[in-house]
């Protein structure tokens, strides 16, 4: 779009669409409003997991310059994968026990076209291979060091991606060995983005590096098309961030698609797919899971099991960190 229309209409400059309230830390609620369903006819409009600010605002940025919903998740969630700083994410995540750090993605674009790297070491950008393996090969999922091979063939360089901040960490988390879930101040945070383009096209992506400290070969849910993950372009898209095992056991993304597809709202959705998790887990409160949706008016909707999950949308109207209303409510 049109960036000066854009602008004008929003009535931001550029330097007022990156100040001050948006850039509230990641798990924060403070300046975030509470999310409601919006109506709109369908426009270009971005929502990622957690408030990740900048991965948004690129995303918006290949949007409002026309370019497809594919391209701006892929682009959007490359840049908490080059973050060496989140370390849930990309380089500088969090390693497994045996200090490897391992990395799930997987992207999905309007013509239920996939790709997914599972466990994969080595590489930078797996949202990136990700596209690749749905782009340049008849398969969708490519694991451990199949994936890591492919991508060296599709010229992606060798990284480590074990940063001394993480690695220290992690021999500190060997004296104790202690595998636990921090909710919301997780060892876990993985960016799952879903996008409408000017064509009114949808596609999703979503990137992680998995839970810290998980057994080696342990794959969550993010790189698991239906789980992590699922765009329908009929109806809408879903993605989800949290405890993998429990949203691989309802197959979370999917399931939300389908529940917009029976005619709920994007809200509705998420509050039904928290609630399914939550009936094969009557009692639990020691993990977190939070679901986004789109659907095809551009709708958006999220809900989460613990309050402090937000998530952000960029759209025309501007951008928000948007809080969720969550399972339970505190405690
Ligand atoms: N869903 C990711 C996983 O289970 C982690 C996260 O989102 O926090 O690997």
């Amino acid at each position: 779009m049109r960036r000066r229309k854009f602008l004008k209409k929003s009535g931001l400059s550029t330097a007022g669409l990156l100040s001050a309230p948006v850039l509230a830390s990641c798990n924060t609620k403070s300046n975030a409003t509470v999310a409601q369903t919006t109506s709109s006819s369908t426009k270009p409009i971005v929502i990622c997991t957690w408030n990740f600010m900048n991965a948004s605002a690129k995303a918006w940025e290949v949007l409002e310059n026309e370019g497809s919903a594919l391209d701006a998740v892929e682009t959007g969630v490359k840049v908490e994968e080059a973050d060496i700083n989140n370390q849930t994410v990309g380089i500088g995540g969090r390693p497994d026990r045996e200090g490897r750090v391992t990395l799930d993605a997987c992207i999905m674009d309007k013509d239920a076209n996939c790709g997914a790297v599972l466990c994969m070491e080595n590489i930078a950008h797996p949202i990136s291979v990700a596209r690749k393996v749905m782009e340049e090969t008849p398969h969708v999922m490519l694991a451990g060091l199949g994936a890591e091979l492919f991508a060296y063939e599709q010229g992606f360089e060798k990284t480590n991606l074990l940063t001394e901040q993480s690695k220290k960490e992690w021999e500190e988390w060997k004296k104790t060995s202690k595998y636990e879930t921090i909710i919301n101040i997780e060892n876990h945070d993985t960016i799952g983005m879903l996008a409408i383009d000017a064509n009114g096209d949808i596609a999703g992506g979503c990137t992680t590096s998995g839970m810290g400290y998980k057994m080696a070969g342990r794959v969550g849910d993010s790189p698991i098309i239906g789980a992590g993950l699922f765009v329908d372009n009929e109806i809408g898209g879903a993605t989800a961030t949290g405890v993998g095992e429990e949203v691989v056991r309802t197959v979370g993304s999917f399931l939300i698609v389908e529940l917009m597809r029976q005619g709920k709202s994007p809200q509705e959705a998420c509050e039904e797919g928290v609630k399914r998790i939550m009936k094969k887990n009557e009692g639990r409160k020691d993990f977190q899971i939070g679901f986004i949706a789109v659907n095809k008016k551009g709708e958006t909707g999220g809900y989460c099991v613990h309050p402090g999950f937000t998530y952000r949308e960029y759209s025309e109207n501007g951008h928000e960190n948007k809080a969720v209303e969550s399972f339970y409510q505190g405690g």
